[in-house]
């Protein structure tokens, strides 16, 4: 029987995982990318918790990413006042012998390990191709064609390609767009912060300001990592872009000024900082339609999460995994398609909506200011964190067993 070509389209965090699932299913696959190398906003990091990094040691590409992330133990809670209001460890810490815990890397950090990675065992990855249409034959394969004038054939064609993604809306015209939180989130890294301000080695600080919110970790070399939902409308790309020292002390500005007023340390530890990212946060509740004949969605492509839980990054890497055995298993393309969807839909719209409630509460509304000394974002945590992935049991028929 003649070997399955998958077309991969998007190499981000889903792309590459799912070339590299594939692979260890025994389907070939190419990837398609549009940027000349990596994500426009690949500045950014972010913290990949304990079922993302289980998800990512299902085809033993956890230690990649290891190599090149830090991790946290605690997590310390500060009101606007800069008063301490709890220290606690991290939901889905390292508690248990060979659990792996949270690890924060840069986004760019993490597309480099897991690029290099799926070229290690033999992927393809094609860089400047900007899918614009597919087509699908009576017999099923797929031609996508790209913005450049070139395309590419397939058996079937797995859409990675992000929040705004061109394969979602060729499965279903009528799809719904991402959904503006109303929050704009900004990142930066400031290398020297005074040591009272800093935070402990080890700790996530969480401040609540009273007009914004802000995290920060101190990463092995005293870099001091720090990200704010700061409130707002969504911005266009200019608005957005930080790449002049002028746009980027604009943004480092606006952020200081949103604490100037509080007590915290949250404006010193911004002041000095230097490569500021920042980025319109959008949520997808729902995307009715996953798959059309041999295409189907997955990662932000299919939903997405406000960046509040952190869990984007790590839904899209289970995502991958799971359409890969089901591939593997199930002897049709749409069967398998269907198969995914039942495992996947449920667990990533309860992460999407787990988020979009930790998002009404991040940026506080004017009345609500007072710190909380418990926050739900780590509460009955679980069902999320202790999520796994068996690569090695066949995918069975019962409709909405786990993976
Ligand atoms: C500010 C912020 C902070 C976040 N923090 C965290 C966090 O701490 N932890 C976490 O788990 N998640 C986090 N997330 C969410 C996480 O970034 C996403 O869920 C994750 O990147 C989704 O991966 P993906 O591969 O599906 O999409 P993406 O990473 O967006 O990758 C999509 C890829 O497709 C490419 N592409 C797009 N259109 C096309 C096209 N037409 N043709 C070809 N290629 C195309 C893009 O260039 C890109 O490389 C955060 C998000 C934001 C915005």
């Amino acid at each position: 029987m003649r070997q399955r070509h998958a077309l991969i389209i998007g190499g981000g965090i889903a792309g590459a995982m799912t070339a590299m699932s594939l692979h260890r299913a025994g389907i070939s696959s190419s990837v398609h990318e549009a940027y000349p190398s990596g994500a426009d906003d690949a500045g950014a990091f972010l913290v990949l918790f304990r079922n993302g990094l289980e998800a990512l040691r299902t085809v033993d590409a956890h230690r990649a990413v290891l190599d090149v992330s830090f991790p946290a133990e605690r997590v310390e809670m500060l009101a606007h006042t800069g008063d301490s209001v709890g220290v606690r460890p991290v939901a889905g810490g390292t508690g248990t012998t060979g659990a792996l815990g949270p690890r924060t890397l840069r986004r760019a950090t993490l597309h480099r390990a897991l690029h290099d990675e799926a070229i290690r065992r033999s992927v393809t990855i094609e860089h400047g191709k900007r899918l614009v249409s597919a087509d699908t034959a009576p017999d099923g394969r797929v031609t996508a064609r790209f913005a450049d004038g070139s395309c590419a054939e397939g058996d079937l064609l797995i859409g990675a390609d992000g929040l705004h993604s061109v394969t979602r809306t060729l499965i279903d015209p009528g799809a719904p767009a991402p959904r503006h939180t109303g929050q704009i989130t900004v990142c930066g890294y400031t290398p020297e912060v005074p040591p009272e301000a800093a935070p402990p080695p080890g700790t996530y600080r969480m401040i609540q300001g009273r007009r914004a919110f802000l995290g920060c970790t101190a990463a092995p070399d005293g870099e001091v990592w720090w990200f704010a939902n700061t409130p707002g409308g969504e911005r266009d790309r200019e608005e957005l872009a930080t790449g002049t020292p002028a746009e980027s002390a604009r943004w480092r500005d606006h952020v200081v000024s949103l604490f100037s007023e509080d007590a915290s340390p949250a404006a010193e530890i911004v002041r000095g900082s230097r490569g500021i990212v920042a980025t319109n946060a959008y949520d997808m509740a729902r995307t009715p339609v996953w798959h059309r004949a041999s295409m189907v969605v997955l990662g932000d492509a299919a939903h997405a999460a406000a960046p509040n839980a952190a869990q984007g990054a790590s839904m899209a890497i289970e995502d991958s995994v799971v359409l890969a055995k089901c591939l593997r298993d199930l002897p049709g393309v749409s069967e398998a398609f269907t198969r995914f969807e039942s495992l996947r839909r449920n667990r990533v719209e309860a992460v999407v909506e787990r988020s979009a409630r930790l998002n009404d509460r991040v940026v506080p509304r004017p009345a609500e200011t007072r710190p909380r000394a418990r926050r739900d974002d780590d509460s009955g945590s679980d069902w999320l964190l202790d999520y796994r992935i068996d690569w090695g049991a066949p995918v069975g028929d019962d409709a909405g067993a786990r993976a």
